[in-house]
């Protein structure tokens, strides 16, 4: 191999806490990326992190894992930002908003300062509205920065189906739009099983007395998964991390997957300037399209009312220097 062409596949992690240190976790042993740097404001946290990961590296595929700063967003391929703090017990992901947003703000201060070439996935919350702050702070084109949206919303609801209907949740497809968070719309009218639509295949099944009756508890359910597990253990990390590796994997691979990521809509669904999560082709680039699959008129509906709750949230911002 030609040493002065390979470029090794880099991810800086910005945030090492449950979500960030679970991904690079994650990352580690799926062998996707050659690098990776973890950032914190908290040098010590880093520290402990890195070297309890570092002892894995004889079980993990090759990697080098190492305590990063700022000039780790120069050359990486992928930076995923974690940082912020979590939902606390009964918080809404819309009452984080201001807290966040100055820390966004200043971390995308100090990628672009460092003339980096990467795509930008943010997984702080609120992460529409954060994602949506991240990109008009950067500059970039809206495909370079995305947020990990519904990816873990669709994944829930996907899981949740194929337990009520004994599936191998691998052949459920199914898709959560539009904010992560309460206003979020599961979209049935995409939800297919066996190359069939969910409304085809559920009176072939004969699993529920109620099939109709049953989908409004696995949407409520799907909605409440994150408080429930935040009652339960104070945070939510081991299935972001997955879906984060999902996703960072689509771009480190240019893959050109199908994932309900969250990007600024540029007309799609009837909606503009407003960052949320519909079904993208995620490739080496980031978001290279915005598929716009058909919704039933219901659905279109719940997407614009999800779109002006997030407008709402953005318009609460206070501006920043
Ligand atoms: P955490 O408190 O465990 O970790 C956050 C880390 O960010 C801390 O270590 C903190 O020191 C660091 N930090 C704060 N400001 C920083 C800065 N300016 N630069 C560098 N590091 C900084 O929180 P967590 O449980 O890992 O959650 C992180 C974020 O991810 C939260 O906003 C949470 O709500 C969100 N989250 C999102 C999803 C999703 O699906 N989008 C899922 C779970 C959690």
């Amino acid at each position: 191999m030609n040493q002065d062409r390979w470029r090794a596949r880099k991810v800086s992690i910005v945030g090492a806490g449950a979500v960030g240190s679970t991904f690079a976790y994650a990352l580690a042993q799926s062998g996707l990326a050659d690098e990776i740097a973890i950032i914190d404001l908290n040098r010590e946290l880093v520290q402990g992190q890195v070297l309890d990961l570092a002892h894995g590296l004889p079980f993990f595929p090759s990697v080098e894992i190492h305590a990063g700063e700022r000039s780790d967003y120069a050359d990486a391929h992928v930076i995923v930002i974690s940082a912020g703090t979590g939902q606390r017990p009964g918080e809404s992901r819309l009452d984080l908003l201001q807290r966040n947003a100055s820390i966004i703000e200043s971390i995308v201060d100090d990628i672009v300062g460092q003339d980096s070439q990467a795509a930008i996935v943010v997984v702080s919350n609120p992460v529409d509205v954060l994602t949506h702050v991240a990109f008009r702070r950067s500059g970039w084109d809206r495909g370079r920065v995305i947020g990990s949206g519904t990816v873990l919303d669709s994944a829930r609801f996907r899981y949740l189906l194929s337990q009520r209907c004994d599936v191998d949740v691998h052949n459920v497809h199914a898709y959560v739009l539009g904010e992560h968070g309460d206003s979020e719309v599961a979209a049935w009218s995409l939800t297919n099983i066996a190359g069939m639509p969910i409304d085809e295949y559920c009176p072939t099944c004969g699993k529920c007395a109620d099939w109709r009756g049953e989908r409004d508890e696995i949407v409520k359910a799907v909605r409440d998964s994150a408080y429930h597990i935040i009652d339960y253990k104070g945070a939510t990390y081991f299935a972001i991390g997955l879906a984060l590796v999902r996703i960072v994997g689509a771009i480190l691979r240019n893959q050109r997957s199908v994932l309900t990521v969250s990007t600024v809509l540029d007309g799609e669904y009837g909606l503009e300037d407003v960052c949320l999560s519909a079904p993208c082709i995620v490739s080496g680039r980031g978001v290279e399209q915005v598929v716009e699959a058909s919704l039933s008129p219901g659905e279109l509906d719940a997407l614009a009312r999800s779109a002006s709750i997030l407008r709402d949230a953005m318009a609460e911002l206070r501006p920043s220097g």
